[in-house]
């Protein structure tokens, strides 16, 4: 069995009001979980998938680290779909865990969301997960360079996510680790804001692995902290073989076990973005339609998840006498009709435009100097020169 030396740090920014990414340190098994969701349903969404990982059963296989993450977003989709308070929340995943197949131990990397997994050694950082986000999408597409959707204003919106569906699909490698290797598990706060140059250096100037994360979380507050940051650096303790060994590149040692889902291919090419938004202040699916312009009627509040219902400040309790559906019928009926009647007057009005037009037309035409365009002034121009 590896053994691992590992330091972690969590901080919630300098901007946000609560922080929504969590980590697990349970010795072999590590993660990162950066939620989302309105209220504090994002911090929910973490700290459950981080809970159901702790408890799982991993028996060191890739396929049950799979299982635990499958399992997890399971659980946070059903808490989401149980609780109206929690209505929406999903997280992201990144983990590791020693996983042994034949007698050889290699450490399973798994990964849902924007999350990252990096391996450093001498110097070198490679990303190993891969985001799935709209970026990453377009990037990938060729409609960015990575330097612009570093910088891009909807680099936070991710195309997958636990807790948004019933079954995600999970990626997987396995790193057949090396002398001097370092992972780094870290959230979009860190990335977001420092380089990774900087984090190179860092992971490769401090030998303790606490200091590394703690080091890193306040350079990004430095850097802005816009975000919640999140970092967990695990030093596997590989037995030291031949050190004067060069150890064999990245790509070399890196495995990939999942079948890649072509979904960053095809959000791409569409290049809208999928569902679900990052943004925990968006209004949940029901509530974009009511549309203020539109006089609802005063029955009852439209059933929204109690996150919205509770601050459409309705002291009275809910009356559940008539049915749903017809509530959020109603006003886009009316609002077709508003834009039949609509139209219906535009077309009157460019039908009366033209007749307005024709009639102006063939009174100019009796000047001579105008072109001959119909019969009616090819029977004028007739007529001037007697
Ligand atoms: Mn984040």
């Amino acid at each position: 069995m590896i053994r691992f030396r590992h330091g972690e740090a969590t901080d919630v920014g300098q901007v946000r009001q609560v922080n929504e990414d969590g980590f697990l340190a349970a010795d072999p098994l590590f993660a990162v979980a950066d939620g989302m969701g309105g209220h504090r349903a994002g911090e929910v969404a973490s700290a459950t998938a981080l809970d159901v990982l702790r408890s799982s059963d991993i028996d060191s296989s890739a396929d049950a680290l799979m299982a635990a993450v499958e399992e997890a977003n399971l659980t946070v989709f059903r808490r989401a779909a149980d609780e109206p308070e929690l209505y929406g929340m999903g997280t992201t995943l990144c983990a590791i865990g020693p996983v042994a197949a034949d007698g050889i131990e290699r450490i399973g990397i798994v990964n849902v969301g924007d999350s990252r997994v990096y391996l450093w050694n001498d110097g070198i950082l490679s990303q190993i997960t891969e985001d799935h986000s709209l970026v990453e999408a377009m990037v990938r597409g060729g409609q960015l360079t990575a330097e612009e959707a570093a910088s891009h204003p909807r680099r936070n919106v991710v195309t997958r996510a636990l807790g948004i569906e019933p079954v995600v699909d999970v990626d997987c490698w396995a790193l057949t680790p090396a002398p001097g290797d370092r992972l780094l598990l870290c959230s979009d706060g860190l990335f977001g804001e420092v380089s990774d140059d900087t984090i190179s250096g860092v992971l490769g100037n401090e030998s303790d692995p606490m200091a590394v994360a703690e080091q890193l979380v306040r350079l990004a507050n430095e850097a802005g902290g816009r975000d919640n940051i999140t970092v967990v650096v695990v030093d596997p303790e590989v037995v030291q073989g031949d050190t004067h060994d060069a150890v064999a590149p990245v790509t070399d040692r890196v495995e990939r076990l999942s079948v890649p889902s072509d979904d960053l291919l095809r959000i791409g090419e569409s290049l809208e973005p999928p569902p679900p938004p990052r943004s925990p202040y968006l209004p949940p699916a029901g509530s974009i339609d009511s549309d203020p312009t539109v006089p609802l009627p005063v029955v009852e509040s439209p059933p929204l998840p109690a996150a919205v219902s509770a601050s459409s400040a309705s002291p009275a309790p809910p009356v559940q006498a008539a049915p749903a559906p017809p509530v959020q019928a109603e006003p886009a009926r009316q609002r077709r009709l508003t834009w039949r009647v609509v139209l219906f007057i535009l077309a009157v009005l460019v039908v009366l435009a033209v007749a307005v037009g024709a009639v102006v037309l063939s009174s100019k035409s009796d000047d001579p100097g105008v072109a001959p365009g119909g019969t009616s002034s090819t029977i004028t121009t007739a007529t001037t020169p007697g």
